[in-house]
């Protein structure tokens, strides 16, 4: 058997029936990587030694015991490079394991391998990392999504079983949708950030890819949790997700939102997402119509939040305590002017200078302070919807994934890749990606996601309603071509 097929899941009661072994996964998966990674490029580090390593002393007992699960290179792995998709990070090693990797090893987890992304989670395609361009496994003239495009696709292209991503405006969403996938953002502070190199922290999360609910929640339960190290993680207690996971819907009422059923959307994905709407009410959902009255507004807020954030979080890449220095410096201006200049790319400046600008001062309470108090009616449109429904029901992106090479001289147009995506991470509440079935472009199926939104620590409830979904509909089942 192809174990690279399996779930997380369908491992660990092979694992533990001792059909197979920790050591027979990692080989199965670097044999695929050999197969396919020249093709979709979606890793950046392959640590098969130290994964073996780890393999042979796994306890398969631990909840995840001898499961091999990728990490995007944002993600801090003791001994392992985090270039964040960056030059200035090229020859960096992480002395630390972040707390989400302390814990999954603590659970039994090998991370084997690193997985590409735009520089510093700053893109919707993965164009923007600056070693490469992953390409979507179900067409690779397409890109997968992006900034955790790399996570996305190992997982479609079976090169991992599962893997973690980070989620500023989408980034786990929007490729799990593009690449066919399961996705899931949790709420903020369910789980820590320490560890995650520091994009936009107000909005930030990491979650996980899987090939199925059930994987993701089984992920969850091991990363969650209050972290002495990360003040914004909350004291609240980690249900064990895997428990109760509906299969039908009885009782639940799904919000549509008015607001996200614009002209612009794919009609592809709109039919796709009507179907899955028909499918829920088959189930026992009870459709609502509900206003996010702030929608309009998300996108523009997120850009001058998460661009602002940012520039005060890359202030640390000085070449002075690591990362790339530039040669021979005249003087200490020039060395961080040069360091910085060679060291960032394109997107990133441009997301230094547009935050510098909106913090500086005559334009601080016109736009920073402005935007903070839309955030907060973002927000409000939430918690008022969630006093109606039980989630929210939307697309996980407009379109499907779009050709390589297609925005890249267009950031405005690639900024609305993530027009139903942003808005949780302002209001920080949890979300969800599932596959709900393809758009049909040239000869090409290209897979749809179906996006649940819940009330903030209400991962419980979004799990069990995905998990309905999907265990009902064979989508999550379906196996990218990689071609
Ligand atoms: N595409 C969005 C951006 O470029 C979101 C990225 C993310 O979630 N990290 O900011």
């Amino acid at each position: 058997m192809d174990l690279t097929t399996q779930t997380l899941q369908q491992l660990q009661g092979r694992l533990r029936a001792k059909e197979i072994t920790p050591t027979e996964i990692i080989e199965a998966l670097a044999k695929r990587i050999e197969a396919v990674e020249p093709k979709i490029q979606a890793l950046l580090d392959i640590n098969l030694e130290s994964a073996l390593v780890a393999a042979r002393a796994a306890d398969v007992s631990l909840p995840l015991g001898g499961l091999p699960i990728a990490i995007k290179d944002v993600i801090n792995t003791r001994g392992e490079p985090c270039t964040c998709g960056s030059q200035i990070l090229k020859n960096y090693r992480a002395p630390y394991d972040a707390t989400v990797i302390r814990k999954l090893k603590e659970a039994g987890a090998i991370p084997f391998t690193r997985t590409n992304m735009d520089e510093f989670a700053m893109g919707s395609s993965t164009e923007n990392s600056s070693y490469h361009t992953t390409k979507n496994p179900w067409d690779t003239g397409r890109i997968p999504g992006g900034s955790s495009g790399g996570s996305a696709a190992a997982v479609a292209a079976r090169e991992a079983i599962a893997a973690l991503g980070s989620d500023t405006g989408g980034s786990i969403r929007q490729p799990a949708a593009l690449c066919g996938c399961v996705g899931l953002k949790p709420s903020y502070g369910r789980v820590s950030r320490y560890g995650l190199v520091a994009f936009a922290s107000s909005l930030d999360q990491i979650g996980p890819f899987a090939k199925s609910v059930g994987d993701c929640a089984m992920l969850l339960n091991a990363i969650s949790g209050r972290d002495p190290m990360d003040s914004t993680s909350l004291d609240v207690p980690v249900p064990d997700f895997t428990a109760s996971l509906a299969k039908d819907m009885k009782g639940v009422r799904l919000g549509v939102p008015k607001e996200y059923f614009i002209d612009g959307i794919a009609p592809e994905v709109r039919a796709r997402v009507e179907e899955a709407m028909k499918h829920c009410q088959s189930l026992g959902a009870e459709l609502v119509e509900i206003s996010l009255p702030h929608t309009d507004y998300a996108v523009s807020v997120y850009y001058i939040i998460a661009t602002a954030e940012a520039s005060a979080n890359l202030a640390r890449f000085d070449g002075v305590r690591y990362g790339h220095r530039a040669d021979a410096p005249k003087d200490l201006l020039d060395h961080y002017l040069r360091t910085r200049a060679e060291g960032f790319g394109p997107e990133v400046k441009r997301r230094i200078i547009l935050g510098t600008y909106v913090l500086s001062s005559g334009y601080y309470d016109a736009y920073y302070l402005r935007a903070q108090k839309v955030r907060t009616l973002i927000r409000k449109d939430f918690s008022d919807a969630f006093q109606k429904v039980d989630a929210v029901i939307c697309p996980t992106s407009p379109e499907p994934a779009f050709e390589i090479g297609d925005r890249t001289a267009d950031p405005l147009r690639m900024y609305l890749a993530d027009i139903f995506t942003i808005a949780a991470n302002l209001a920080g509440i949890c979300g969800i990606s599932v596959p709900c079935g393809f758009a049909e472009t040239g000869g090409k199926k290209l897979p749809v996601g179906l996006q649940f939104l819940a009330k903030e620590l209400e991962e419980q409830k979004l799990l069990s309603i995905a998990n309905a979904y999907e265990t009902t509909t064979g989508w999550s089942k379906e196996v990218a071509p990689v071609g």
